[in-house]
Protein backbone atom coordinates (compact mmCIF):
# COMPACT_ATOMS: atom_id res chain seq x y z
CA UNK A 1 0.00 0.00 0.00
CA UNK A 2 1.44 3.32 -0.65
CA UNK A 3 2.03 5.51 2.81
CA UNK A 4 1.37 8.52 0.43
CA UNK A 5 -2.62 8.15 0.52
CA UNK A 6 -4.78 10.62 1.75
CA UNK A 7 -1.71 12.71 3.23
CA UNK A 8 -3.46 15.71 1.68
CA UNK A 9 -7.40 15.54 1.92
CA UNK A 10 -8.47 18.09 4.66
CA UNK A 11 -9.34 16.12 8.10
CA UNK A 12 -13.26 17.38 8.11
CA UNK A 13 -15.09 18.55 10.89
CA UNK A 14 -16.89 16.45 13.73
CA UNK A 15 -19.04 17.42 16.89
CA UNK A 16 -17.11 14.79 19.24
CA UNK A 17 -13.91 12.84 18.86
CA UNK A 18 -12.03 10.81 21.04
CA UNK A 19 -8.18 11.19 20.81
CA UNK A 20 -5.69 8.03 21.96
CA UNK A 21 -2.35 8.82 22.57
CA UNK A 22 0.17 6.14 23.46
CA UNK A 23 2.75 7.92 25.73
CA UNK A 24 6.79 7.29 25.03
CA UNK A 25 8.07 8.72 21.90
CA UNK A 26 4.17 9.85 21.23
CA UNK A 27 2.55 12.31 24.08
CA UNK A 28 5.98 12.44 25.60
CA UNK A 29 9.65 13.22 23.94
CA UNK A 30 11.35 10.28 25.44
CA UNK A 31 11.00 6.86 26.79
CA UNK A 32 9.98 6.31 30.36
CA UNK A 33 11.43 2.65 31.06
CA UNK A 34 14.56 3.39 29.08
CA UNK A 35 14.91 7.13 30.47
CA UNK A 36 15.16 5.89 34.29
CA UNK A 37 18.07 4.13 33.65
CA UNK A 38 19.51 6.58 31.26
CA UNK A 39 20.05 9.59 34.23
CA UNK A 40 20.93 6.60 36.72
CA UNK A 41 21.85 3.81 35.90
CA UNK A 42 23.68 3.39 32.14
CA UNK A 43 24.76 0.10 32.79
CA UNK A 44 20.90 -1.03 33.47
CA UNK A 45 20.32 1.01 30.10
CA UNK A 46 22.37 -1.01 27.98
CA UNK A 47 20.89 -3.70 29.48
CA UNK A 48 17.38 -3.70 28.29
CA UNK A 49 19.32 -2.90 24.96
CA UNK A 50 20.84 -6.35 25.45
CA UNK A 51 18.26 -8.45 26.67
CA UNK A 52 15.49 -6.67 24.57
CA UNK A 53 13.08 -9.18 22.97
CA UNK A 54 14.32 -12.28 24.88
CA UNK A 55 12.48 -11.26 28.29
CA UNK A 56 8.60 -10.18 28.76
CA UNK A 57 9.65 -6.38 28.47
CA UNK A 58 7.76 -5.37 31.55
CA UNK A 59 9.01 -8.19 33.65
CA UNK A 60 12.53 -6.87 31.96
CA UNK A 61 12.04 -3.86 33.57
CA UNK A 62 10.37 -4.57 36.46
CA UNK A 63 13.87 -6.58 36.92
CA UNK A 64 16.09 -3.58 36.51
CA UNK A 65 13.65 -1.37 39.20
CA UNK A 66 14.53 -3.88 41.72
CA UNK A 67 18.60 -3.86 41.11
CA UNK A 68 18.21 0.04 40.81
CA UNK A 69 16.77 0.07 44.45
CA UNK A 70 19.45 -2.01 45.27
CA UNK A 71 21.54 0.78 44.20
CA UNK A 72 19.83 2.81 46.73
CA UNK A 73 18.25 5.43 44.09
CA UNK A 74 15.35 6.48 45.86
CA UNK A 75 11.46 7.61 44.70
CA UNK A 76 12.46 11.01 44.62
CA UNK A 77 14.78 10.46 42.70
CA UNK A 78 12.91 8.15 40.17
CA UNK A 79 10.61 11.12 39.99
CA UNK A 80 12.94 13.63 39.50
CA UNK A 81 13.73 11.55 36.27
CA UNK A 82 10.64 11.92 35.38
CA UNK A 83 10.17 15.45 35.78
CA UNK A 84 13.21 16.48 33.43
CA UNK A 85 12.15 14.29 30.67
CA UNK A 86 11.66 15.61 27.04
CA UNK A 87 8.32 17.00 26.70
CA UNK A 88 7.53 18.95 24.26
CA UNK A 89 6.27 22.11 24.70
CA UNK A 90 3.92 22.36 21.47
CA UNK A 91 2.44 18.93 22.50
CA UNK A 92 1.62 20.17 25.76
CA UNK A 93 -0.03 23.07 24.10
CA UNK A 94 -1.70 21.05 21.41
CA UNK A 95 -3.62 19.13 23.64
CA UNK A 96 -5.00 21.61 26.13
CA UNK A 97 -5.81 23.84 23.13
CA UNK A 98 -8.24 20.70 21.80
CA UNK A 99 -9.44 20.20 25.04
CA UNK A 100 -11.03 23.56 26.10
CA UNK A 101 -12.64 23.86 22.58
CA UNK A 102 -16.18 23.55 22.64
CA UNK A 103 -16.18 22.02 19.58
CA UNK A 104 -15.67 19.47 18.92
CA UNK A 105 -16.30 18.26 21.82
CA UNK A 106 -12.75 15.85 22.48
CA UNK A 107 -12.10 13.10 24.72
CA UNK A 108 -8.61 12.36 25.98
CA UNK A 109 -7.55 8.51 26.56
CA UNK A 110 -3.55 7.19 27.19
CA UNK A 111 -3.30 4.06 26.39
CA UNK A 112 0.72 3.36 27.45
CA UNK A 113 2.63 0.11 27.69
CA UNK A 114 4.74 2.28 30.45
CA UNK A 115 3.50 2.41 34.15
CA UNK A 116 1.07 4.49 36.21
CA UNK A 117 3.62 6.00 38.30
CA UNK A 118 5.78 7.30 35.54
CA UNK A 119 2.92 8.89 33.83
CA UNK A 120 1.43 10.26 36.47
CA UNK A 121 4.56 12.10 37.43
CA UNK A 122 4.88 13.63 33.87
CA UNK A 123 1.01 14.27 33.60
CA UNK A 124 1.38 16.36 36.99
CA UNK A 125 4.71 17.84 36.08
CA UNK A 126 2.99 18.95 32.89
CA UNK A 127 -0.33 19.77 33.88
CA UNK A 128 -2.23 17.69 31.98
CA UNK A 129 -3.38 15.60 34.12
CA UNK A 130 -6.87 16.77 34.24
CA UNK A 131 -7.19 16.53 30.05
CA UNK A 132 -7.26 12.50 30.29
CA UNK A 133 -10.58 10.98 30.71
CA UNK A 134 -8.34 7.71 31.54
CA UNK A 135 -5.42 6.40 31.81
CA UNK A 136 -4.79 2.44 30.86
CA UNK A 137 -1.67 1.33 31.55
CA UNK A 138 1.07 -1.12 33.59
CA UNK A 139 -0.03 -0.97 37.30
CA UNK A 140 3.27 0.16 39.80
CA UNK A 141 3.44 1.86 43.04
CA UNK A 142 6.22 2.55 45.63
CA UNK A 143 6.71 -0.14 48.50
CA UNK A 144 7.17 1.24 52.02
CA UNK A 145 11.04 0.80 51.49
CA UNK A 146 11.22 2.56 47.80
CA UNK A 147 11.31 0.18 45.86
CA UNK A 148 9.12 1.00 42.23
CA UNK A 149 7.28 -2.14 42.09
CA UNK A 150 5.74 -2.84 38.36
CA UNK A 151 3.82 -5.69 37.19
CA UNK A 152 1.96 -6.79 33.95
CA UNK A 153 -1.47 -5.09 33.33
CA UNK A 154 -2.56 -8.59 32.03
CA UNK A 155 -0.97 -10.76 35.40
CA UNK A 156 0.78 -13.67 33.53
CA UNK A 157 -0.59 -16.25 36.18
CA UNK A 158 -4.29 -14.74 35.31
CA UNK A 159 -6.71 -17.31 34.70
CA UNK A 160 -7.13 -18.04 30.45
CA UNK A 161 -10.45 -16.65 30.33
CA UNK A 162 -8.74 -12.90 31.18
CA UNK A 163 -5.62 -13.25 28.87
CA UNK A 164 -5.83 -11.40 25.84
CA UNK A 165 -7.07 -12.73 22.46
CA UNK A 166 -4.89 -10.39 19.51
CA UNK A 167 -3.34 -12.52 16.73
CA UNK A 168 -1.20 -9.33 15.93
CA UNK A 169 1.53 -10.05 18.23
CA UNK A 170 1.02 -7.81 21.37
CA UNK A 171 2.93 -8.64 24.32
CA UNK A 172 0.95 -10.97 26.86
CA UNK A 173 1.00 -8.10 29.15
CA UNK A 174 -1.35 -6.07 27.29
CA UNK A 175 -3.14 -5.78 23.78
CA UNK A 176 -3.71 -1.86 22.96
CA UNK A 177 -6.42 -2.99 20.55
CA UNK A 178 -8.50 -4.94 23.23
CA UNK A 179 -8.13 -1.79 25.68
CA UNK A 180 -9.53 0.23 22.94
CA UNK A 181 -12.23 -1.48 22.37
CA UNK A 182 -12.96 -1.73 25.99
CA UNK A 183 -12.30 1.89 26.71
CA UNK A 184 -15.07 2.34 23.69
CA UNK A 185 -17.11 0.05 25.86
CA UNK A 186 -17.20 1.03 28.80
CA UNK A 187 -17.83 5.04 27.49
CA UNK A 188 -21.32 4.48 25.13
CA UNK A 189 -19.81 2.41 22.49
CA UNK A 190 -18.15 3.66 18.88
CA UNK A 191 -21.18 5.78 17.99
CA UNK A 192 -20.24 7.89 20.92
CA UNK A 193 -17.65 9.39 19.04
CA UNK A 194 -17.98 10.78 15.62
CA UNK A 195 -14.30 9.68 14.98
CA UNK A 196 -10.96 8.42 17.04
CA UNK A 197 -7.95 9.59 16.39
CA UNK A 198 -4.88 7.68 17.75
CA UNK A 199 -1.55 9.43 18.01
CA UNK A 200 1.47 6.31 18.02
CA UNK A 201 4.77 5.21 16.80
CA UNK A 202 5.74 1.61 17.98
CA UNK A 203 5.03 -1.48 17.29
CA UNK A 204 2.33 -1.81 19.75
CA UNK A 205 0.74 0.61 18.56
CA UNK A 206 -0.28 -1.34 15.02
CA UNK A 207 -3.44 -3.32 16.77
CA UNK A 208 -5.35 -0.81 18.10
CA UNK A 209 -4.80 1.36 14.29
CA UNK A 210 -5.69 -1.90 12.65
CA UNK A 211 -9.02 -1.63 14.63
CA UNK A 212 -9.93 2.40 13.47
CA UNK A 213 -12.46 2.86 10.66
CA UNK A 214 -12.59 4.75 7.19
CA UNK A 215 -13.89 7.89 9.53
CA UNK A 216 -10.79 7.76 11.91
CA UNK A 217 -6.98 9.06 11.93
CA UNK A 218 -3.48 7.46 12.80
CA UNK A 219 -1.11 10.31 13.46
CA UNK A 220 1.95 8.27 12.91
CA UNK A 221 5.10 9.09 14.14
CA UNK A 222 7.59 8.82 11.18
CA UNK A 223 11.17 6.04 11.03
CA UNK A 224 9.54 3.77 14.50
CA UNK A 225 8.27 0.21 14.58
CA UNK A 226 4.00 1.84 13.74
CA UNK A 227 5.18 3.19 10.56
CA UNK A 228 7.23 -0.10 9.50
CA UNK A 229 4.22 -2.23 10.78
CA UNK A 230 1.74 -0.48 8.46
CA UNK A 231 4.34 -0.35 5.35
CA UNK A 232 5.31 -4.06 5.84
CA UNK A 233 1.39 -5.67 7.38
CA UNK A 234 -0.83 -3.14 5.74
CA UNK A 235 -4.61 -3.44 6.46
CA UNK A 236 -5.21 -0.05 7.72
CA UNK A 237 -8.99 1.70 7.07
CA UNK A 238 -8.42 4.71 8.88
CA UNK A 239 -6.28 8.12 7.20
CA UNK A 240 -2.98 7.89 8.12
CA UNK A 241 -0.96 11.28 8.99
CA UNK A 242 2.63 11.37 9.16
CA UNK A 243 4.77 13.65 11.92
CA UNK A 244 8.30 13.53 13.11
CA UNK A 245 8.26 16.20 15.69
CA UNK A 246 5.70 17.64 17.94
CA UNK A 247 5.38 20.91 16.51
CA UNK A 248 3.71 18.56 13.38
CA UNK A 249 1.21 17.29 15.93
CA UNK A 250 -0.03 20.90 17.21
CA UNK A 251 -0.65 21.20 13.60
CA UNK A 252 -2.61 18.50 13.43
CA UNK A 253 -4.96 18.55 16.22
CA UNK A 254 -5.26 22.46 14.83
CA UNK A 255 -7.01 20.85 12.17
CA UNK A 256 -9.24 18.08 14.08
CA UNK A 257 -10.58 21.12 15.77
CA UNK A 258 -11.58 22.52 12.54
CA UNK A 259 -9.52 25.20 12.12
CA UNK A 260 -8.22 25.21 8.94
MG1 LIG B 1 5.44 4.75 22.03
ZN1 LIG C 1 -3.34 -6.67 20.07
Amino acid sequence: MSLESNVTARLPKVASQLIVYDFDWSLADQDTDRWVHEVHAPDLRRRIKERDGTVQFTDLCAGLLRELHGRGITPDQIRDAMRVMPFHPAMRRGVLQTKVASTPQTTFFLLSNSNSVYIDTILQHQGLKEAFTEVVTNPAHFEENGLLNLSRRIPADAPAAQQHKCKVGCSPNMCKGEELEAFLARHGGRSAFERIVYVGDGGNDYCPVLRLGPKDVALVRRYRGLEKRIEKEGGVEASIRFWAGAWEVEGLLKELRGEY
